[in-house]
C-alpha cells in the first residue's frame, strides 16, 4: 500500500478543506464536550518505512499536519525488512538466478505453500502471485518464518542484503523533534497477536513494544495498531489496559463514547487515493 509524494500532498490539501486534522492521542483522550458539530481527522503511518522520513516528513511540515507513526520496537536497529519483504527478495533472486521453482525443493515449509500452484512456480512470479505466495506463508507464525528464513539464506550463502527500509533511530528522533509526530506502538517484531499462544507472549508483544520504545525515545506512547489488523478478544483489553487505544484495518468512522481498543482507519493506495472523487468515496465507506 503506497502513494506518490504528489498524491499525498493532495491528499493532505482535500482533509484540509474537510476536516481538522488533529493528533489522534488528543482525539482519544479529550473528553466529549469538547468535539461538537466538527469533523475530525487523525492520519496514522504503520511499520516505520524510512519513505516516512524521505518523502512524508517534508510534506507535513510544510502543511503544519500531525501524524501518529507506529513503529516496530526491535525493528528499528535491526537493518532486516519484514519477512513478506525478506521473502520477496529470496524468491525474485531465485528467479533472477533460474533457480525458481527448482529451489523449492530444498524448502519444504515453502513447498508445502506452493504446492501445486502452477501459477506460483512461473518465472518470472508477477505480483499478484508474489502476494499469494506471501498470504500462503500466513499458515506459520511469524517467528516460524523468519527463522526458516534465517536458515534459507545462512544456506544460501548468499548476499541478500536489501536497500534499508525501515527508519533508524536517528531518523525517528528527528520525525519527533518536528513537534508533528507522535510515536506509536505496532509490537516487538510486528507478530500477529492471532498467532501468540500464552498471555506471556501478549504481553512481551503489547507492553514490552510501549516500553522499548519510551525508553528509546524519551516519549510517551499512548496508542497502539495491530500487525495486518488482526486481534483477539484478550490483545483488544490488554492493549485497553497499557495504552490509550488501538487501530485496527476496518474501515470506518470512529464516534466519541465507542470503545478505543480498536479504532477503525481507511487504508489509503494510489489507485484510491489520486482522484479526489474516489478519495472521498473511500472515506465515505462507497469503495
Ligand atoms: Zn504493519
Amino acid at each position: 500500500m503506497w502513494v506518490t509524494p504528489e498524491t499525498f500532498e493532495k491528499n493532505i490539501v482535500w482533509l484540509k478543506e474537510k476536516f481538522e486534522i488533529i493528533r489522534l492521542k488528543d482525539w482519544v483522550s479529550t473528553s466529549t464536550s469538547t468535539f461538537k458539530n466538527k469533523n475530525y481527522c487523525c492520519i496514522t503511518f504503520d511499520d516505520g518505512w524510512l519513505d516516512n522520513y524521505q518523502y512524508a516528513l517534508p510534506i507535513l511540515v510544510k502543511h503544519n499536519i500531525p501524524i501518529t507513526l507506529f513503529c516496530v520496537s526491535e525493528m528499528i536497529e535491526s537493518g532486516l525488512d519484514f519477512w513478506p519483504g525478506r521473502l520477496a527478495s529470496y524468491v525474485r533472486q531465485s528467479v533472477g538466478t533460474g533457480r525458481w521453482p527448482e529451489c523449492l525443493d530444498d524448502w519444504p515449509w515453502l513447498n508445502a505453500v506452493v504446492s501445486d500452484d502452477e501459477a506460483i512456480k512461473q518465472r518470472p512470479l508477477g505480483q499478484a502471485n508474489m502476494d499469494k505466495l506471501i498470504d500462503g506463508c500466513k499458515i506459520y507464525s511469524d517467528s516460524d518464518i523468519n527463522q526458516f528464513l534465517d536458515i534459507m539464506f545462512e544456506n544460501e550463502r548468499k548476499d541478500y542484503v536489501q536497500p534499508r527500509r525501515l527508519l533508524n533511530t536517528i531518523e525517528v528522533r528527528e520525525m519527533i523533534e518536528t513537534g508533528l509526530v507522535d510515536i506509536g506502538s505496532h509490537t516487538k517484531y510486528h507478530t500477529r497477536l492471532t498467532t501468540l499462544r500464552t498471555d506471556t507472549q501478549l504481553t512481551d508483544e503489547i507492553l514490552g513494544s510501549k516500553l522499548s520504545l519510551e525508553a528509546r525515545f524519551g516519549v510517551t506512547v499512548d496508542l497502539f495498531c495491530y500487525p495486518n489488523g488482526h486481534w483477539t478478544r484478550p490483545a483488544i483489553e490488554m492493549v485497553e489496559q497499557y495504552y490509550l487505544g488501538g487501530c485496527v484495518l476496518r474501515s470506518g468512522w470512529n464516534y466519541q463514547g465507542q470503545s478505543l481498543g480498536d479504532l477503525k482507519r481507511f487504508n489509503m493506495h494510489e489507485d484510491i487515493a489520486n482522484e479526489k472523487v474516489e478519495f472521498f468515496s473511500r472515506m465515505s465507506g462507497f469503495i
